[in-house]
């Protein structure tokens, strides 16, 4: 990639070449002529409908290209020839969606060198990487031999789960997707074993993107566990996980031992004033505590926040955390807002999947194969470039925050790429900032 976008902005069309370049290496599945052609188009294709948030985005360019002999889905996506659905199902089908993994890496290191990825680290002074498993299709008829499939009350249930890697920061708006990591049936019926099996994948396949000891890794109680916590230290990535009393009961059992020594648990209180009340902040933590019984356990530190009104003495907050950071009375409040940031980076990462118009439920359907994974690779990818376009790019900034919402936004680059032409998406972004009389365009 060499420093394309060195010092410089992130551009669509460069975000756009990363996918046009994994498309173009997949392999050939079909018999025919101009497979990999084919192959790429129908990616391409489904990527603009994600991108745009509009199922009929490629219907209306075919009917431009009817009209006028020219349409925004070769233009902007490089589609070269507009797929049916079915040719689209046909081809994504049998793809492997680890296929797509790169662009994912080319836009988080196009933004790591733009410098836009500076302000995204945590308090400890890492980057954050929360993994979650999630759910994204659940069906009682339609399946494919992916699946996973479960039988409750005598009723056959089919879904897909996939385990989301996204980067965040306490005080960033945004989430950076990374690749995703699909959970199979191989996997296990188990969620706690199903995920822990993906993590385990996505750690060994990842890690070696980072620099050693610059990523914390974040997940829920589920998987705060010794299997989980070796591996990160193994690949040289610190761990924040949270940490629940039911599911640790040997650490939590030294901790209630501890309890009786004097000074053996640590304690720090702050007075926050959070513009209506004061608060509480009650910090406490120990060092070495086994993550679970037996001679073999690993030992690890531990911190827990309280927060409390001060007047009515109501708890506000509580949480712990098991962690490989060093804890004491400064850095005890820095992994603490960390750990504590998940919550949004979860909300962040798996709302899109559910509620941010990105069209999933399309007609292309489920396939037999990969399709339902590399469809939702291809979606993943759609937010990805608008966030790096967000983080990178101050054209596209400026007229996200002019428009102010986001379906404002969506709605006008769906109305102007309807009915008119355009050549880039530079020219269509540098159209929509004289229009909005943003002032004399920002040169990145
Ligand atoms: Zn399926």
């Amino acid at each position: 990639m060499g420093d394309i976008v060195s010092g410089k902005g992130v551009k669509f069309s460069e975000l756009m070449g990363f996918l046009r370049a994994s498309l173009a290496k997949i392999p050939e599945h079909r018999r025919g002529e101009n497979g990999h052609y084919q192959i790429a188009d129908a990616g391409q294709a489904a990527f603009s409908v994600f991108f745009m948030q509009e199922s009929s985005f490629l219907a209306y360019q075919a009917s431009m290209q009817e009209k006028q002999g020219r349409n925004n889905a070769r233009s902007l996506f490089g589609v070269a020839e507009i797929p049916s659905d079915g040719q689209t199902r046909n081809l994504l089908d049998p793809v492997d969606p680890a296929a797509l993994a790169a662009p994912f890496w080319a836009t988080y290191e196009a933004l790591e060198r733009s410098g836009a990825l500076l302000d995204y680290r945590g308090a400890t002074g890492t980057q954050l990487v929360s993994l979650d498993g999630t759910q994204y299709f659940a069906s009682q008829k339609v399946h494919c031999e992916n699946c996973r499939v479960s039988v409750r009350a005598g009723r056959t249930y089919y879904a897909h789960q996939v385990l989301l890697a996204v980067v965040g920061a306490p005080e960033r708006p945004h989430v950076v997707c990374l690749p995703p990591e699909f959970i199979t049936p191989q996997d296990g019926a188990e969620k706690q074993d199903c995920e822990q099996q993906a993590i385990k994948r996505w750690i060994e396949q990842q890690a070696g993107h980072f620099a050693p000891w610059s990523v914390t890794i974040l997940t829920d109680d589920l998987h705060c566990h010794q299997p989980v916590c070796q591996l990160a230290l193994d690949h040289h990535m610190h761990f924040i996980l949270t940490c629940k009393p039911d599911s640790h009961l040997a650490l939590y059992e030294e901790l209630r031992l501890l309890e009786r020594v004097a000074g053996a648990i640590s304690t720090k209180t702050v007075r926050h004033w959070n513009g209506r009340h004061h608060e509480v902040w009650q910090y406490r933590w120990a060092t070495a505590l086994p993550l679970r019984e037996g001679q073999a356990a690993l030992r690890v530190s531990w911190c827990e926040l309280t927060v409390l009104n001060e007047e009515t003495t109501e708890q506000l907050y509580h949480n712990a955390w098991a962690t490989d950071h060093t804890l004491d009375e400064t850095r005890v409040e820095a992994v603490a807002r960390d750990g504590r940031s998940r919550w949004k980076v979860e909300n962040e990462g798996i709302n899109v999947l559910k509620n941010r118009g990105y069209h999933f439920e399309h007609n292309y359907g489920h396939g037999d194969q990969h399709l339902s994974a590399v469809l939702l690779s291809l979606l993943l990818l759609a937010f990805l470039f608008h966030t790096a376009l967000d983080l990178g790019c101050r054209m596209y900034r400026a007229i996200r925050q002019k428009l102010r919402t986001r379906r404002k936004f969506f709605d006008d680059l769906r109305g102007l790429t309807t009915y008119l032409y355009w050549r880039s998406f530079q020219h269509l972004l540098s159209f929509m900032y004289r229009q909005l009389e943003l002032g004399p365009p920002p040169i990145d």
